[in-house]
């Protein structure tokens, strides 16, 4: 094998497969390096294996402020590759796309499987070299230029470096974080991952209302896509953005994995300990003992403290002022079906930044928004993961994947 290449992309993901490909395609001479034996292994299992490629935001301004404080950073990199271009580059690929609910586009195909075929082909018929098994456990470094790195007992060189190792989630799948620790060695800002354990935000009026106050002991139930995924009891505080508490802070990274599959929704159950049979009865005797007054008062009497008005929200055909005892059967099993189901839709982790992929990685700071280029190494790029920028779920990570991918490509 040849061991001098124009560029060399380490990291075989949805960002390098980009940058390798485009430079590929600008006929430069590129070898890829992969320390998996397959390429996209993380690309393969996103969006629940079905791949939510990107966002449909049209409006640019629009899509670039769910980069938090990178919007700026990235307008340049976007306005050489954005949304159209993506989604021009899958289609001309053969891989008809579909958008679904909240803008999420996904391959018509519904297989992540499909995007990683796309992705190889692209790098394959540019004629890019690829090493599988290829683990690259050091950057050779003189002055202010890279020069190499080391595989194995050989060190490969290049005029320009591409560094697209992901980020530290779902290890497994070969993001161990190794750039993070090489772009420390090298004297870089690397931004700390911060925790996972945060609260929740929602997107629920009623719960808002309800922030201060707290469910002593309810069963939440959370589900992706209508799927249910995980159930745990305890006490939920609300607040302005959402719920709180430590039985939510130490289930938001699972969380955080699930809104990375699709969208999540959640169901607080107020009455864990009775069955719908129970809870009926119980509420029947509350409504016999108290006939003749309102509705909203008797809720008072059923729902948790300070409760009942933001709860009653959600019924807004009740007439709270009807006395209960002109409530029929149905209305009645309609509040103890809501009583065990009161629904949340969650839109993200909260925390700094409201991200819910791990965040941390290089401060963008010492990168070249227009080119994804060290502002300290001269011919070294950084893309997708392992730069510091927080998004929520929704297909934009992967959208920084393509773009600082292409312009890394493009420039290397
Ligand atoms: C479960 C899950 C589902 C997701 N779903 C979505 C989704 O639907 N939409 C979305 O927008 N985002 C999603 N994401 C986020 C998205 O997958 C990432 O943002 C994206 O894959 C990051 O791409 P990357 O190129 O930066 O790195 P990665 O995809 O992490 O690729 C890095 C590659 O570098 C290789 N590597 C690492 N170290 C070395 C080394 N020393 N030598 C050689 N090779 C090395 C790794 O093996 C790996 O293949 C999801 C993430 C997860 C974990």
């Amino acid at each position: 094998m040849n061991k001098h290449f124009d560029v060399i992309v380490i990291g075989g993901g949805a960002s390098g497969m980009m940058a390798a490909g485009r430079a590929a395609e600008r006929g430069r001479q590129v070898l890829l390096l992969e320390k998996n034996k397959e390429l996209g292994k993380k690309l393969a299992i996103t969006g629940g294996s079905r791949c939510n490629i990107c966002n449909n935001e049209e409006d640019e301004h629009l899509l670039l402020q769910y980069f938090c404080s990178a919007e700026k950073f990235l307008y340049s990199s976007f306005s050489q590759f954005g949304l159209t271009e993506t989604k021009e580059f899958f289609t001309s690929h053969d891989l008809p796309l579909v958008v679904e609910a909240n803008k999420r586009v996904f391959p018509a195909s519904k297989k992540a499987s499909d995007v990683v075929a796309v992705m190889e082909k692209y790098v394959r018929s540019g004629g890019v070299e690829i090493l599988t098994n290829a683990t690259v456990k050091k950057i050779v470094v003189d002055g202010e230029k890279i020069t190499g790195v080391r595989v194995g007992n050989e060190i490969l060189t290049a005029e320009s470096f591409i560094i697209a190792t992901g980020g530290k989630s779902h290890p497994e799948t070969g993001s161990t974080g190794d750039g993070f620790s090489w772009l420390k060695e090298l004297g870089c800002k690397v931004v700390k991952p911060t925790p996972s354990v945060v609260p929740l935000a929602v997107q629920d009026d009623w719960i808002k209302m309800l922030a201060g106050v707290s469910f002593d002991h309810v069963k939440v139930t959370f589900f992706v896509e209508g799927r249910k995924q995980l159930a745990v009891q305890g006490r939920v505080l609300c607040t302005h953005f959402g719920i709180s508490g430590p039985l939510i802070l130490n289930t938001a990274s699972k969380v955080a994995d699930m809104l990375l599959d699709g969208v999540v929704t959640a169901t607080i159950d107020v009455f864990p300990g009775m069955d719908l049979g129970a809870l009926d009865k119980h509420i029947t005797k509350i409504f016999d003992d108290n006939k003749n007054r309102d509705l909203k008062n008797v809720m008072k009497l059923i729902a948790p403290t300070g409760t009942a008005s933001a709860i009653l929200m959600l019924l807004p055909r009740f007439d709270v002022e009807k006395k209960v005892h002109s409530i029929s059967k149905q209305e009645r099993k309609t509040i103890v079906n809501l009583l065990k189901d009161l629904p949340l839709t969650i839109t993200g982790l909260m925390g700094n930044d409201r991200a819910v992929v791990s965040d941390g990685g290089i401060s963008i700071s010492e990168i070249d928004g227009k080119t994804m280029r060290s502002r300290k190494y001269e011919n070294l790029y950084i893309t997708g993961d392992l730069l510091h920028i927080n998004r929520p779920s929704g297909g934009f990570s992967l959208q920084l994947c393509w773009t600082t991918g292409w312009v890394a490509g493009d420039y290397a």
